[in-house]
């Protein structure tokens, strides 16, 4: 492990940040910890002289962070996605506050990338963005006046980090996922998953689009919650795509044939 582990396969994601003085505190934050990537989603003011002189020592993150147009591109690459809010939502989430999230992600294999996702100062993260994260972390502060400013945010959840990685290299404990014999999916991969778990369910009248209910939300945090290999989701997918065919074949039948197979 190097200096810094973990903390280097670890993005801060700022989906849709209004203030650009939270962008450059949020860097400034990352960099002490030890955290080094940072990617923006949909900036509304960036690059910014506001944001670099918040920043103060650490504008070469800001120099290198990388400026998307959606959540999706932001952690296509990623295995483990976790969304921060303030607020718990109408279908509840696996929800961590900021150490048990740590730990969590320093158990990632070395393979993955992990991201980290926080809202704009106004609404936070919506449904959507939340829905495509495996978990969710709440700072446990007073239930009063619960909401954050973005940096302070940051800083936390990156000082816990920190603190984490502190410890490991004090005493390296044995990892229950050393040795797994597949690497976990990355998010763009569970989007595609997702859609043809969708249209299959449709192709076989199980689910129809015009009343969706919350039937996909539901099942995108069950298979969040599994945490998902490549093996596993390549098994899944050939179930899909067999149910389908029989699905057409079926249909394409005239009626009563099927009893005498
Ligand atoms: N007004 C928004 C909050 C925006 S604060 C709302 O009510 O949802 C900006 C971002 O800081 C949030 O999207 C979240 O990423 C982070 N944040 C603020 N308070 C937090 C808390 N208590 N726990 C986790 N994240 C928090």
């Amino acid at each position: 492990m190097g200096d810094n582990g973990f903390l280097q396969r670890i993005r801060i994601v700022l989906v849709g940040t209004s203030h650009p003085g939270n962008i450059g505190a949020s860097a400034r934050a990352m960099k002490n910890m030890g955290l080094s990537q940072l990617v923006l989603v949909n900036p509304l003011e960036f690059p910014s002289d506001q944001a670099v002189w918040r920043a103060v020592g650490a504008a070469d993150l800001l120099e290198k962070a990388q400026v998307v147009s959606t959540l999706d591109e932001a952690v296509a690459d990623c295995s483990l996605v976790v969304g921060t809010s303030a607020r718990g939502r109408r279908i509840p989430w696996p929800v961590f506050e900021p150490r048990r999230c740590a730990e969590v992600i320093a158990k990632e294999p070395e393979s993955s990338s992990i991201a980290v996702v926080f809202g704009g100062e106004k609404m936070g993260l919506s449904n959507d963005d939340l829905h495509r994260c495996n978990y969710h972390l709440t700072i446990p502060v007073n239930p009063e006046y619960s909401s954050l400013n973005l940096g302070a945010a940051v800083q936390v959840v990156c000082y816990e980090l920190r603190m984490k990685q502190l410890e490991l290299l004090k005493s390296e404990p044995a990892d229950e996922m050393d040795g797994w014999d597949s690497e976990f999916c990355r998010a763009d991969q569970m989007e595609h998953f997702y859609e043809h778990l969708e249209q299959t369910m449709i192709d076989v009248d199980f689910h129809d689009p015009d009343n969706p209910r919350q039937l996909m939300t539901r099942l995108r945090r069950l298979f969040s919650r599994t945490r998902l290999d490549k093996m596993e989701l390549s098994i899944l997918r050939g179930i899909l795509t067999n149910t389908q065919r029989n699905a057409s074949i079926r249909s394409s039948q005239p009626k009563g044939e099927s009893k005498n197979i």
